[in-house]
């Protein structure tokens, strides 16, 4: 029997498993996964998160019920042995080896907050549902806090916030904390009247880039959208270092009591005996890594050309999901000796939400606007979820919320007390 051992939980290594399910049952194969945590965590519902749409838990599925005919071992993976055929992984007992024949490497990326200096140390980030429910905790703590002085430059201030990044997710998390915020600010009526700051700050020529260049229109619907939700964006804007209470923008200082950073991701790569990589594995159009036949690759970790405009495949669920199923098919493929076949999507569409009602969406290159935009990507994004029954789960809380209002208390995290006891204090007293 092969032993196919899949590192991650995420997409990549779902369609992967799913792929190969004919072939477990049939006990030609035996899967292994590997993954930093036991559950999945569906990326595509933060806003609605963010906004209290969603509960954080609605976004979680339990790897174990996923990978149900698969062995689960949670782990960090360290180090990819090719030349033994073995990875090291290191977990609560300490470091094991483990054997492949063929080996999937899925291990996603994570925040590229650490490229701006303070980020990490002042700013929040969006990769971890810890991090997102902290962010939430700051955004109400800092209404409370609002409605609790009368100072008005003071009260101004709690409500700044500052968002780096005007590509989808800073675009889509501008728009969910401007609603989790105007809801949450009815219910003081001190604050009547008060408005929220909210600043996309963007490097580059213009917000969205990933639909400048075909879809223009979609990005001018989008700004009407933030503008409605009274949200500015700033373009040519690169910030240069970020701090408690504000960022540094080239040759100025913009303040912020609330600073998200949105740009980018940076792979989790391993390393592969003796070489450390830096980006991206350069992957073939089997969806081999260059120089080794046993390894494959997908998802964000992958640097896949696309065959058509010869430039990256994008890095999405989408993407991931799609490159995953192949890696399954060419496995099988391997497993009985037909020649590998080259990986040759085109792609589907991409979608963005701007609050409830309110979408752009592009689906096989037709823009669509609106409510239509809106209902459609949360239609996909139910049936792309990993487990049916926590799609279902997910409906019945949308009806749930529409119904009796929508999650705006802060849940108790590890990043929670140290915001809400002395530093708040001594902030208060110090302002
Ligand atoms: C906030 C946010 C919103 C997003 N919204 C969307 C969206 O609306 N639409 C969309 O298409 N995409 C969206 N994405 C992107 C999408 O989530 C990713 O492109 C997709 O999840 C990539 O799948 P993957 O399988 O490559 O990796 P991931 O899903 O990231 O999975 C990586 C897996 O590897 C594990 N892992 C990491 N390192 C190790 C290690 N050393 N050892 C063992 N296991 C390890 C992790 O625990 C995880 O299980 C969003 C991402 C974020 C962060």
């Amino acid at each position: 029997m092969k032993r196919v051992v899949i590192v991650g939980g995420g997409y990549t290594a779902i369609e992967t498993y799913r792929q190969l399910l004919a072939e477990i049952r049939a006990q030609r194969v035996k899967v292994t996964i590997v993954a930093a945590l036991p559950v999945h965590v569906f990326h595509g519902w933060t806003g609605e998160v963010l906004s209290g749409l969603l509960s954080t838990h609605s976004t979680f599925s339990s790897l174990q019920s996923i990978f149900s005919h698969a062995e689960l071992r949670v782990g960090r993976v360290i180090k990819v042995l090719s030349g033994s055929k073995q990875i090291q992984i290191l977990n609560h007992t300490g470091i094991q080896q483990l054997s492949y024949d063929e080996l999937v490497l899925a291990s996603g990326a994570t925040d590229k907050g650490s490229m701006i200096p303070g980020a990490n140390e002042y700013s929040f980030l969006l990769r971890s549902p810890e991090d997102i429910q902290a962010l939430k905790n700051k955004i109400l703590e800092n209404i409370q806090k609002a409605s609790e002085t009368n100072d008005l430059v003071l009260r101004h201030h709690y409500l700044q916030t500052l968002i780096i990044g005007g590509g989808f997710a800073g675009v889509e998390m501008a728009a969910a904390i401007q609603e989790l915020a105007r809801k949450a600010m009815k219910n003081y009526p001190q604050l009547q009247g008060c408005q929220t700051e909210i600043s996309i700050l963007h490097r580059g020529e213009d917000i969205l880039p990933e639909l400048q260049n075909h879809f223009p229109s979609l990005v001018k619907k989008a700004k009407y959208y933030l503008e409605n939700l009274n949200i500015r964006y700033l373009c040519h804007t690169k910030v240069t270092q970020i701090y408690k209470d504000g960022v540094k923008l080239e040759n100025q200082w913009v303040q912020g009591s609330i600073i998200l950073c949105t740009v980018g991701t940076v792979p989790n790569v391993l390393p592969i005996d003796m070489k450390v990589y830096q980006e991206k594995y350069p992957t073939r159009e089997t969806l081999q890594i260059e120089h080794d036949d046993d390894i494959w690759c997908g998802g964000d970790v992958a640097q896949v050309i696309h065959y058509k405009n010869k430039l990256p495949c994008p890095s999405n669920a989408l993407w991931a999901m799609k490159q995953g199923q192949h890696i399954g098919k060419n496995i099988t493929r391997k497993l009985y000796g037909k020649s590998l076949l080259p990986f040759r999507y085109r792609g589907l569409g991409q979608a963005a939400s701007l609050g409830i009602g309110r979408g752009i969406m592009e689906l096989y290159g037709i823009p669509i606007t609106g409510f239509l935009a809106w209902i459609l990507r949360i239609l996909f994004f139910l049936y792309f979820m990993p487990l049916k029954r926590n799609a279902v789960r997910v409906v019945l809380e949308f009806f749930s919320t529409f119904i009796t209002g929508r999650f705006l208390v802060p849940v108790w995290s590890s990043r929670f007390p140290e915001n809400h006891t002395i530093s708040t204090v001594l902030d208060t007293i110090s302002s």
